[in-house]
């Protein structure tokens, strides 16, 4: 089959390829809702986006949920303009409230090597909230260097470096309606980078 173009506004030596179409998504994301509906019992969910890349999961997502549903936001140096990890996983913005007693939903983009995931649980855990959940779009699996997974998991993907629905390359691609996946041609290859 013919590989599908995005209409993406790619720079020289860039290009998009769509992994998950919009209308996936989209299909996925109402199902894992119902699924974290059944499993809380219309319980208030407080959910906790991890900036930036989680916000259009965590949109959708919301506007699934029935129940009191409320937000919160919190930031972690990430991979910036490169497509591998530091290793290194440190706050840079915390929440606004606190989640002592709540039932937290934490909402991430992708697990890969896990090490932002693991960081957040403990960090989130020493402040005791009821019940304390995570929730990720993508999973790549065979990249993980910490032992964590998630409780709710849109889809598991390849290990490729990919773009759109929030996911950025150098901040760019974030507005992408599809999952695509970024490939560099003639730049300097980077891990995770095809
Ligand atoms: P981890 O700590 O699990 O290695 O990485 C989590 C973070 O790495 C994600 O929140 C995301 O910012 C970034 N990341 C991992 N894989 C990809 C990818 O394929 N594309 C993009 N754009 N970011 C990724």
């Amino acid at each position: 089959m013919p590989k599908k173009k995005t209409t993406a506004a790619t720079m020289p030596g860039e290009s998009t390829r769509i992994l998950l179409s919009r209308s996936r998504v989209q299909t996925r994301i109402a199902t894992l809702a119902r699924e974290i509906n059944r499993d809380f019992r219309d319980e208030p969910v407080h959910l906790v986006g991890v900036l930036k890349g989680a916000i259009f999961f965590l949109a959708d997502l919301a506007r699934h949920m029935s129940g009191e549903v409320s937000l919160d936001f919190i930031s972690v140096s990430s991979y910036g303009k490169e497509t591998q990890s530091s290793g290194q996983v440190r706050l840079t913005k915390d929440l606004d409230t606190s989640i002592e007693g709540r039932n937290v939903l934490l909402v991430e983009d992708i697990l890969d090597t896990g090490l932002t995931v693991s960081y957040l649980l403990r960090v989130l855990e020493q402040r005791r909230p009821k019940r304390l959940r995570v929730a990720v779009l993508l999973d790549k699996t065979e990249r993980r260097k910490v032992p964590v997974s998630a409780d709710y998991v849109g889809f598991r993907i390849p290990n490729e470096f990919v773009v759109g629905y929030g996911l950025d390359y150098a901040e760019r691609y974030r507005n992408l309606a599809d999952v695509c996946v970024l490939s560099l041609h003639g730049k300097a290859k980077k891990e995770g980078a095809v």
